[in-house]
């Protein structure tokens, strides 16, 4: 899953679901991207994380290709973005965060180009906010034929046919002699 995908999906927004209440979670996030902490993570990086959420699912929610840019761009700009090449692992390669940005901007600077990259390449019909009942999670759709709906065939895709063949049930229960 994306960066972005991860943390915007910490809070389901239909049902107010925190998912990320401690700075735990967010750590475990930095962990699970293999993004190294060089301190603990603190109550307002948290805070920093929370807010950037409703921004990336804006992404999500974009129109078309321009205006999702246009946000990704302005997410680079705010989380103070520097484009600049190091070769701190024995190669070189680019780095998008400036060397002492704040973890978090590192997390939307990365979260961001990864986003563009997406977006530029294949456009905004691989970014999806799921349609699963109560669900609302975002997705970037990989499938070749871009035909993924929910952010989970098993969970949300599941749970829609199941819903879908009771109100045919109920449907084909309600009209007399069928
Ligand atoms: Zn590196
Ligand atoms: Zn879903």
């Amino acid at each position: 899953m994306t960066l972005a995908e991860d943390l915007v999906n910490t809070y389901n927004i239909v049902r107010n679901i925190e998912k990320m209440p401690e700075v735990d979670g967010l750590s475990a996030l930095f962990e699970r991207h293999g993004m190294p902490l060089d301190a603990p993570l603190t109550e307002t990086d948290l805070a920093a994380a929370h807010r950037l959420r409703p921004v990336f699912r804006e992404v999500f929610a974009a129109p078309d290709e321009g205006a999702a840019v246009t946000l990704l761009n302005r997410i680079l700009a705010e989380h103070h973005a520097v484009p600049h090449y190091t070769d701190h692992d024995g190669a070189w390669h680019l780095h998008v965060a400036a060397p002492d940005a704040a973890p978090v901007d590192r997390y939307a600077a990365d979260a961001a180009m990864a986003l563009l990259t997406v977006v530029t390449t294949a456009g905004t019909d691989r970014l999806h906010v799921c349609v699963g009942n109560r669900c609302a999670e975002v997705f970037v759709d990989v499938s070749r034929n871009q035909s993924r709906r929910y952010c989970s065939p098993l969970i949300c895709g599941n749970r829609a046919s199941a819903a879908a063949h009771r109100a045919r049930r109920k449907k084909a229960a309600a009209v007399p002699g069928s």
